[in-house]
């Protein structure tokens, strides 16, 4: 066992940050955490951690062949310029229903990513991405591999998002597979784990290779936070970007036999 301290401001950071008009983006981008997205969408960065599984799978499926990146890592200025064109053009009820206010938006943290159907025509705030096809493939595969689906449909009152077949958010592994297999948005997944307190609960998520707990440590409010894990163990801690951490324990491998 060791002890580790967590500042506060960590609670803004890391694949399970909760970003939506309630609870703005607050950390901050280094540029070189970002990578392209792949060899045909150069101009579309993401984290590259989200890169290395996205690449994967795009790979398994030769899905680059037919569908297109249109958006990841956006800056908060060109966030306020997309919500102020679309605004412009669209108007305001079309703009809050697909838009995130700047500062709110999932591309702001590198984790999100808009994807399309290769086509000579694609929507930049709507671009379409069907419920058919290798869209449908890439969609039914991505919890594999950290991504969800993030806005659906009919749960636009717990996001305030429409629903949006194209935007995809990496939240990491085994969380995207919880939270599919749940039927539950981000918002509802950080609630759903606040049952499970780090040390005395956790959800546990079996598959055919691995155990992993995830559990929620409330962050103090008064100054850092500390916590005991055992190291012997792989593990990853995430902000929730709400009040506290997501903690994620490898705790065993499986034999084969
Ligand atoms: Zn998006």
């Amino acid at each position: 066992m060791k002890t580790i301290t967590l500042q506060h401001s960590l609670i803004h950071s890391g694949n399970l940050i909760l970003v939506n008009a309630k609870y703005p983006f607050q950390g901050s981008i280094q540029k070189d955490t970002l990578s392209p997205v792949s060899k045909t969408s150069p101009a579309v960065f993401m984290n590259s951690s989200a890169v290395k599984l996205l690449s994967s799978l795009m790979d398994k499926l030769h899905g680059w062949e037919q569908i297109t990146a249109v958006s990841g890592w956006r800056c908060m200025q060109e966030q306020k310029e997309i919500y102020a064109a679309s605004l412009k053009e669209n108007g305001k009820k079309y703009t809050e229903q697909f838009v995130a206010l700047p500062g709110h938006s999932e591309h702001e943290t590198g984790l999100a990513i808009d994807l399309a159907l290769k086509q000579e025509d694609i929507d930049f705030i709507c671009p379409h991405f069907p419920y058919t096809g290798i869209c449908q493939v890439f969609r039914q595969n991505a919890a594999a591999y950290g991504f969800i689906q993030r806005y659906p449909k009919s749960k636009e009152a717990v996001t305030g998002i429409g629903h949006e077949p194209w935007h995809f958010r990496y939240v990491g592994i085994p969380h995207a597979d919880i939270i599919t297999e749940r039927d539950l948005t981000l918002e509802e997944y950080i609630a759903f784990l606040r049952q499970y307190p780090y040390g005395k609960k956790y959800c546990l998520h079996k598959n055919p290779n691995m155990c992993i707990s995830v559990s929620y440590l409330e962050a103090s409010k008064t100054s850092d936070t500390q916590i005991q894990i055992d190291d012997s163990l792989p593990y990853t801690i995430s902000g929730n970007n709400v009040d506290g951490f997501i903690i994620t324990q490898w705790r065993k491998e499986r034999g084969n036999g």
